[in-house]
């Protein structure tokens, strides 16, 4: 008797699709018999300058070190979060990516009885880790592409276990200001768990802004996580950490896997911390990429969402499957977010300035081609 391996799965996996990560070179290279070095990639919100040379060099001096299991507590990196962010090393939960911490999170306070509150276009990992534990998900609509902050007040019923902010959003570029956030936070109740995802907080200029950190003290019920895939450049080894009180690091410390960061990344988060040029550097190249592409979707005519982040969503029309199959064939890879219930948009991360070049000219040439068949 043959079994359906499918239905064994609990109920909640059994309606889960994976997470659709952006494109990568190889495989783009390898569907359409192109060359790898004639792709650009700006999927992936990665950062464009390469890892900080501190970063590698802390690598290579690791390397015959990785027989041996990495520190499971990361005592150095924490140490180095510790100083620069002026945080206790035992409010500091590592994770391998933020990714782990969200997921981690989600298991240490929700089970199959709760709710779980985010909003429309939010990052897709909410959505992902709730139904994963069979959890109820309760997407909030939008307002203006944005979290409605208010409306997600109103959502909170007495099964809310934790509600999600990005800020910024991913893949939307909103952001909330100080303000915002704070009155939110004012407004939930403290049995409810409320993650602030601040991944792309690094970039993030001028007043207004919130640094989730300095909120800790005045609601325990708060974890900020962040992560050193966007703007320290590390996408690839995996290096992610929240900030709680902690009471609350100590719950999501039992749950997490007990060697979830490995030494490289371990040894590169905690140079790069001290790389204050790369960070400097990744901060302008995206400010300027970030204008050099509204200037571009300005002049052809193309509606955009303003983005706080290293990405920006722009609106291409109904045609966008089409539009994004030509940027393909033209090398160049962005993000399609249809599934994110944004289908005529677009995602493009800023890249170098002879990157975002190229996505422009690539996207002229296909937004012509689309009109031309429409015709
Ligand atoms: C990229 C991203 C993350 C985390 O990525 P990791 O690489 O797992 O650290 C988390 N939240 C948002 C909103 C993101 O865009």
């Amino acid at each position: 008797m043959s079994i359906d391996y499918q239905s064994l799965a609990v109920k909640g996996v059994q309606a889960l699709s994976p997470y659709q990560p952006g494109k990568p070179i190889d495989e783009l290279a390898r569907e359409l018999g192109l060359k790898p070095e004639n792709i650009i990639k700006l999927a992936s919100n990665e950062n464009p300058l390469g890892p900080s040379p501190k970063a590698l060099a802390a690598v290579k001096g690791a390397l015959d070190e990785l027989c041996r299991y990495p520190d499971g507590n990361g005592f150095d990196l924490k140490q180095a979060l510790s100083a620069r962010y002026g945080v206790m090393p035992a409010q500091i939960t590592l994770g391998n990516g933020s990714n782990d911490v969200l997921e981690v999170i989600t298991r240490c306070f929700a089970d199959a009885s709760s709710e779980v509150v985010f909003s429309q276009y939010a990052f897709a990992v909410y959505p992902l880790v709730t139904q994963a534990i069979g959890a109820k998900g309760v997407s909030v609509p939008a307002r203006d592409y944005g979290h409605d902050l208010d409306a997600m007040v109103e959502a909170i019923t007495d099964r809310t276990a934790l509600v999600f902010v990005a800020n910024p959003n991913n893949p939307t570029g909103t952001v909330h200001g100080a303000e915002a956030i704070e009155s939110f936070l004012a407004r939930i109740p403290s049995r409810v768990v409320v993650v602030l995802d601040e991944a792309y907080c690094e970039y993030l200029q001028g007043e207004g802004y919130v640094d989730g950190l300095l909120l800790l003290k005045r609601y325990p019920n708060l974890i900020v996580t962040r992560t050193f895939s966007k703007a320290w450049g590390l996408a690839s080894l995996r290096a992610g950490y929240s900030v709680s009180s902690p009471e609350i690091a100590n719950v999501l410390n039992r749950v997490r896997q007990p060697f979830n960061v490995d030494s490289l990344a371990l040894v590169a988060a905690t140079a790069v911390l001290s790389d204050e040029d790369y960070l400097r550097r990744s901060c302008e190249v995206n400010a300027a990429g970030m204008k050099q592409l509204e200037s571009a979707f300005n002049e052809m005519g193309l509606q955009y969402i303003p983005s706080a982040g290293n990405f920006i969503a722009v609106d291409v029309g109904d045609q966008a499957a089409d539009i994004n199959q030509s940027l393909l064939e033209q090398g160049v890879i962005v993000r399609p977010i249809g599934g994110y219930g944004l289908p005529r948009h677009l995602r493009v991360s800023v890249g170098l300035p002879e990157e975002n070049a190229r996505f422009i000219e690539a996207l002229a040439h296909a937004l012509n081609a689309s009109s031309g068949r429409g015709e």
